[in-house]
């Protein structure tokens, strides 16, 4: 059994701060910053570059993998970490059109996080093979997925409305015409319980700065499905991926038949410590349970809000097999709302054009946390703060 009282001890949330962002960047484990002290002092200034074999840094990668991987139904030796997701998503992408290698549509939707389409259009660009990206709405990427597509690349939970897709039927069909599919698992890993090995999709990638809590800019993941690995095309071709980066060839052999070939050049080995023991926690959680908290806490959410705050309007689905684990509302003063309601300590954010978005965290968030937003959220619609002129400039980041 998940002992949410445990896991929600294990962060160092502010004073008084109701987290509901933990969906765009987890919070801080306490154990960060020992974790951080450590890896300064005993590895870096102590070993130095011995580290790399002493401390194990060469294989990080592999070994946070598989841990990332244990959470969305990877088999060991199938995930790696290292660079961003946005390097993710063109690595994954191109090795599937390689797959497919006469057909020039990708299939996405509307409602995909914007890097993602950008890096198939550059991707594209690229190649100047005549590839098209075809974006139709999100309820109707079923019925595109056709003869003619190469590769599916869907965001599984989407990052505005939280709708989610049902990835078994998508990858049923895909295969079913010779499409490849790749899933972007940005906001489900660590949300929703995801099986990328019993579904036998081609390719996932992700990120573990979101509900993963590894800390901003923390690596991004690649699972590439075992009947892949010997032939999976790895077009960022760097000398972590090689068959003996130590030999120092000046040609390029892919790893044979393993999941390093996917890994591109030296990571963040800072940033691993500090994922490390996000992960740490999410040993202790069961990802079943994590996601029937999520839906209970979501489902009080959503009635308090309907209750008690005319003019919100729900835009995530209703039914909750339908979402992630975020929750997002429409109102026509959504940034100065959200500003407001971030200066009474109620973080969560805003997505143009009018949607406030409200991370759903089971693992540091309860349902005193929801009653206590929802009543700060009702008292700033009641007395029409988001009137205020403080919160109508746009920041850099919303
Ligand atoms: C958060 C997110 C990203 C971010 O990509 P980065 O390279 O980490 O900046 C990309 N795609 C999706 C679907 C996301 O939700």
């Amino acid at each position: 059994m998940t002992d949410f009282e445990w896991t929600r001890q294990q962060f160092d949330l502010p004073e008084g701060m109701i987290y509901l962002n933990g969906n765009s960047l987890g919070p801080m484990p306490r154990a960060s910053v020992p974790a951080m002290t450590n890896f300064l002092t005993d590895e870096w200034r102590t070993e130095l570059i011995k580290s790399w074999n002493t401390k194990n840094w060469f294989t990080q990668t592999n070994t946070l993998g598989d841990r990332v991987g244990h959470l969305i139904g990877a088999g060991a030796g199938t995930t790696v970490v290292g660079d961003t997701l946005s390097i993710k998503v063109f690595q994954a992408v191109a090795a599937g059109m390689a797959m497919v290698p006469e057909r020039r549509v990708v299939l996405s939707d509307s409602g995909n996080f914007p890097t993602d389409l950008y890096m198939v259009e550059g991707l594209m660009k690229l190649k100047d093979a005549g590839y098209t990206l075809h974006t139709p709405a999100p309820e109707d990427v079923m019925e595109a997925i056709t003869e003619e597509v190469g590769v599916v690349m869907l965001t599984e939970v989407d990052y505005r409305t939280g709708r989610r897709h049902d990835m078994k039927a998508v990858i049923e069909k895909a295969h079913a015409v010779g499409a490849v599919v790749v899933w972007d698992l940005a906001h489900s890993a660590g949300a929703v319980p995801v099986d990328v090995g019993g579904f036998d999709t081609d390719f996932a990638i992700g990120c573990t700065y979101k509900y993963l809590n590894g800390g901003p800019g923390a690596p991004a993941f690649i699972y590439v499905a075992p009947r892949l690995l010997e032939t999976v095309e790895p077009f960022l071709s760097g000398w972590y991926g090689h068959e003996a980066p130590f030999a120092f060839d000046t040609d390029y052999r892919p790893m044979p038949g393993k999941i390093e070939r996917m890994r591109i050049g030296t990571p963040s080995i800072a940033s691993f410590a500090l994922l490390s023991v996000a992960l740490d926690i999410w040993d202790k959680a069961d990802m079943g349970e994590v996601h029937a908290k999520s839906i209970e806490l979501s489902e009080l959410f959503i009635r308090e809000v309907e209750a008690r705050c005319p003019g919100l309007k729900l835009v995530s689905p209703r039914d909750p097999a339908a979402r992630g684990s975020h929750v997002s509302f429409a109102f026509e003063h959504g940034y100065a709302a959200m500003q407001a309601l971030i200066a009474d300590n109620v973080i969560g954010d805003f997505r143009a054009p009018d949607v406030m978005r409200f991370g759903i965290t089971p693992l540091f968030v309860n349902e005193a946390d929801i009653i206590d937003a929802v009543d700060k959220l009702e008292r700033i619609l009641e007395e029409e703060r988001f009137k205020d002129a403080e919160f109508q400039k746009r920041a850099l980041v919303t």
